[in-house]
């Protein structure tokens, strides 16, 4: 007999063990599996739809970065599985990620907005493909390489700009002596490629030393002059915080001890304590890992935090370790990328989908002399299908590409034209929709094992049962924070070099908070159904963290999402009027002060002034499963691995449990969807930096 797997929740941790659980003969000989989905479409916070003129809505700008090996090595199989004909768009892995290489932050020094824009250069890796585990040595020659080439540019940018006194004396000392020194410590550091702990801890104390040497000669040299020049600003600012990370791994001991080993402080303090200046403490080069983890205290940007091995493993793989390019974004909307193939490849594999089911509480029972283990599952039937023994299909076609509809297919569901006319929407935790049935599975009868998807911010909710058995369930839902978040998306009339963007086509982040993202996501329009000639010719997706309360409220708030959505819409609104001009100064009528032009929003013949704003996409992100997980200083702790859950048959997936990755992100999930398939079935399965990032 197979063992039956309840699959609670379709994101992409869920989706990862279910896809794993079917993915060879063997397996599906032994299991059988399905996935129980609330509402109409899988995919959690990286959900999309399709609105108006087939206009891809996100929750929010989504990339994977260029080091996520096990997402990439996912879909590289997924879209082998699909074997899509190749007249079909997005019909093979390459034709579904496209590189973003560009990566710009906003900086603001001395009263003004500057800028960094940093082009990451490719390399010959192929994402998914398999990597030789980093090692250690490797990641310092990364670091003091990098070091080396912002130092050669300082020279350059020395004698080109500075007075002939100084500069000449920077030159002879640059070369004389700050060469020297990186280059020694570079050599070093390459040659502890043999032995790699002992060589690192011998060698360490002689790098610091002279690291510090160093920097205090150019500090020495250098401080008055960057206050007038943000070149100079930018590489001594970017030697400085360079080698503060260095010092810091070497002095801590972070690579044999493991980055985990100082999560229990912030990553600015950490680098406070190993020499970073305030300047650069301020800069935008910390700060770009608090934004892209949106890394604040419920939602409020004057509470940044992270912690500091979490950040500094984030950075490095981002900016060292990434396979073709750093960035890569999707060629469609995430679902259509990510989620429909996923879901394609399962139901290839002979996984069950059950949309419309919502799980309303997981029950867990404790007989004397066992463990404990979940015995029931009480979900909720949302809707009727009228064709049940059909079920539900839940995909549209776009211009030849199955995608996620923005609504249910209403015309599949007997409540269907009730739902349409009562605006009723069925993902919403806080709805206050009626449910059509509740049916309670049994241990033994309709499942064997639990794979709970369903995130840490729910589970107060969710599972009373398990946090009244077991206190490391209670202390991971107090302790393992998760943020709201606000999103927004634009059409425009105008090309980017028109609203006055001239720089390529850039991710940037940096920018006034809360809306501190904007990715220009134009590349997505030909995937877009809109009609000539009245079509945008820019798209671009903004988001932020949003400040709210530490823990969701209640799901009989009926009218919390209506709520926080307006204060989504008057913070766009605020961007719109006051910050956007820093990016695209020709976005705005010459008035003055200079007011935001919004006879460029597309589509161009409805509303008026700021009302035409009503016609773009928004959103807050509010629901408890729609919270952004955060990795604050000492809160890794109190997350539960996938195989120590403490019930027998139950093991959990998502960004929120143990992953090792612990940022909120499409990686760190996917590797909690392969570990749950090991904690599930017991076998091997080869995770991707395990042995050295995650461990
Ligand atoms: C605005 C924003 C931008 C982001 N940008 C990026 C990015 O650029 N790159 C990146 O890697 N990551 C990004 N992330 C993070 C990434 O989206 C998440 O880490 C990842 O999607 C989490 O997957 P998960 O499986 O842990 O949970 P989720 O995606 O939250 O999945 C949970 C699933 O459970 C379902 N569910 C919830 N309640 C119930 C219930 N009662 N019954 C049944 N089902 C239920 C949900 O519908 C969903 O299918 C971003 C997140 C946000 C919010």
């Amino acid at each position: 007999m197979k063992k039956k797997v309840a699959v609670l929740g379709g994101g992409a941790g869920a989706l990862t063990t279910a896809y794993y659980l079917s993915r060879t003969p063997e397996l599906r000989e032994e299991y059988d599996v399905t996935v129980y989905q609330v509402g109409w479409r899988l995919g959690g916070k990286g959900a999309s739809g399709r609105g108006p003129n087939g206009r891809i809505e996100e929750h929010g700008l989504h990339i994977f970065w260029g080091f996520y090996e096990n997402a990439f090595a996912l879909m590289r199989e997924c879209y082998k599985l699909m074997d899509r004909p190749l007249t079909m768009p997005l019909a093979t892995f390459e034709e579904a990620f496209r590189p973003r290489d560009l990566v710009a932050m906003e900086d603001f020094v001395q009263g003004t907005w500057q800028r960094w824009v940093i082009p990451f250069p490719s390399n010959t890796r192929r994402p998914g493909e398999g990597l030789e585990e980093t090692a250690a040595w490797q990641v310092i020659a990364g670091l003091l390489d990098v070091a080396r080439q912002i130092f050669d540019r300082l020279k350059g940018g020395l004698s080109l700009s500075a007075e002939r006194g100084p500069a000449l004396i920077i030159e002879e000392v640059v070369l004389a002596v700050g060469t020297r020194m990186i280059q020694q410590a570079y050599e070093l550091a390459s040659n502890a490629a043999q032995t790699q702990a002992a060589a690192l801890e011998s060698l360490g104390g002689k790098i610091l030393e002279l690291m510090r040497e160093f920097l205090r000669w150019l500090w020495a040299q250098i401080s008055h002059l960057i206050e007038s020049n943000f070149l100079l600003y930018q590489l001594t600012v970017g030697l400085d915080f360079l080698m503060a990370n260095l010092i810091g791994i070497v002095e801590d001991g972070v690579l044999v001890k493991g980055f985990n080993s100082i999560d229990g402080v912030d990553y600015r303090e950490w680098l406070r304590k190993h020499g970073a200046t305030e300047l650069t403490l301020r800069s935008a080069l910390p700060r770009v890992i608090y934004d892209a983890a949106m890394s604040m205290v419920d939602g409020d940007p004057d509470r940044q935090s992270i912690a500091a091995g979490s950040a500094l493993r984030a950075m490095l793989r981002i900016g060292f370790s990434y396979q073709g390019h750093v960035a890569y974004e999707f060629a469609a909307s995430m679902g259509d990328t990510i989620f429909v193939p996923l879901y394609e490849a399962c139901l290839r594999n002979g996984v069950h989908f059950k949309f419309f089911h919502r799980v309303e509480e997981v029950i867990a029972t404790r007989t004397p002399g066992s463990r404990p283990r979940v015995t029931r599952l009480r979900i909720s039937r949302q809707v009727d299908l009228k064709d049940p023994e059909a079920g539900y299909d839940p995909l549209i076609t776009v211009k030849n590409l199955p995608c996620w509809p923005d609504k249910p297919l209403y015309e599949q569901l007997v409540q269907g034209e009730q739902l349409l006319r009562e605006n009723i929407d069925l993902e919403s935790f806080y709805t206050p929709w009626k449910n059509v049935a509740e049916q309670v599975l049994e241990e033994g009868k309709d499942f064997d094992q639990v794979v709970f998807g369903i995130p840490v911010a729910s589970v107060r909710y969710l599972c009373p049962t398990l946090m009244a058995l077991n206190p490391a369930w209670g202390r991971m839902v107090d302790e393992v924070p998760s943020i709201q978040t606000q999103a927004f998306q634009l059409w425009l009339s105008k090309d980017q070099r028109a609203l006055g963007w001239t720089v390529g086509s850039p991710m940037l982040t940096c920018f006034v908070e809360p809306i501190d993202t904007w990715a220009d996501m134009t590349s997505l329009l030909p995937r877009e159904g809109w009609a000539q000639p009245n079509a945008p010719l820019t798209v671009a997706y903004f988001c932020g963290p949003m400040p709210g309360p530490a823990i969701p409220p209640p799901p009989t708030e009926h009218d919390f999402p209506a709520q926080q959505k307006e204060l989504a819409l008057q913070n766009a609104l605020s961007f719109l009027r006051n910050d956007l001009g820093v990016l695209w100064p020709k976005c705005t009528q010459s008035k003055n002060p200079p007011v935001f032009d919004w006879t460029l929003l597309v589509p161009s013949n409805e509303g008026v002034g700021e009302a035409r704003f009503t016609t773009q996409y928004w959103r807050a992100n509010v629901d408890p499963s729609e919270r952004y997980t955060l990795a604050l200083p000492g809160t890794a702790k109190a997350r539960i691995r996938p195989d120590n859950t403490g019930f027998e048959n139950l093991t959990i997936c998502g960004d929120w449990v143990d992953n090792g990755f612990y940022i909120g992100a499409a990686e760190g999930a996917v590797i909690s969807g392969m570990l749950a398939f090991r904690a599930l079935t017991g076998r091997k399965l080869h995770i991707s930096g395990e042995a050295f990032w995650y461990r």
